[in-house]
């Protein structure tokens, strides 16, 4: 591996996170052996997931698809703590950037009231040549705006009429798997959960490829980050401050 910088240390002063996710299995390739730790310490994490995933699976059809995901998406999330997960319901593949989804997202906010949000990667590439998906754009910079949106009274003053306050206590997005990392969690004692929360997405895993191990995949890159962190595993993150 080519000489990388040090990671920082990921900030924990906060109590409550929302995690935005455009699909059901975004959050389990890593994020969520973090979200385990945090859970363990007592903070509180909700998941909003835009869409079903229904997309996913080529041999089975999108409504047989939507509701299997869903359920284990629900499973993922118990094995590390998280007992509210929600669906926004948009199409998954083709979600697009815009005023809807950022309302949408902006609602949620309102309602949980988060100290941070937990976004997915929204650049063009994974770092390298590797091209992220356009829900993954989409739904993370939407997510990045949702998160002023939700603070700003005069913004969707349709928000308001439904009986939601604005909050601007959304201090700090942490970004999963973004191209160029600058920060870590220290996952040693909690990505056995986060191998199990991956696991949970049995049908979804069996259809996507045979010779697929969620837990050598997740220690292997676990294990390349804790070099970076100075632990035995970590998971990687980009920080931005509102
Ligand atoms: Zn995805």
């Amino acid at each position: 591996m080519a000489e990388e910088s040090k990671l920082l240390k990921l900030p924990e002063k906060w109590h409550r996170a929302l995690a935005v996710a455009a699909h059901p299995d975004d959050l389990e390739y890593g994020t969520a052996s973090a979200i385990a730790r945090w859970t363990s310490q007592g903070k509180e994490v909700f998941y909003l997931i835009v869409t079903k995933g229904e997309a996913g699976i080529d041999s089975i059809k999108p409504e047989e698809t939507a509701r299997l995901r869903v359920q284990e998406e629900i499973s993922s999330a118990r094995a590390v703590g998280v007992d509210t997960v929600e669906f926004l319901d948009y199409k998954d593949g083709v979600v697009e950037y815009g005023l809807p989804l950022r309302r949408d997202i902006a609602r949620v906010i309102r309602r949980h009231r988060p100290d941070v949000i937990i976004n997915g990667n929204y650049e063009m590439t994974w770092g390298g040549g590797s091209f992220n998906m356009a829900d993954h754009r989409s739904v993370g910079i939407a997510a990045l705006d949702a998160a002023r949106d939700a603070g700003n009274r005069w913004i969707f003053p349709e928000l308001l009429e439904e009986g939601y306050e604005p909050w601007d206590g959304v201090k700090m997005i942490f970004i999963s798997h973004p191209p160029k990392s600058t920060h870590a969690v220290d996952v040693t004692d909690s990505i056995e959960r986060g191998v199990a929360s991956l696991r949970e997405h049995k049908v979804y895993i069996d259809n996507l490829s045979q010779n697929f191990d969620p837990e050598e995949y997740l220690r292997w890159g676990a294990a390349e980050t804790g070099e970076r962190a100075g632990c035995e595993y970590a998971v990687a993150f980009g920080l931005l401050e509102l």
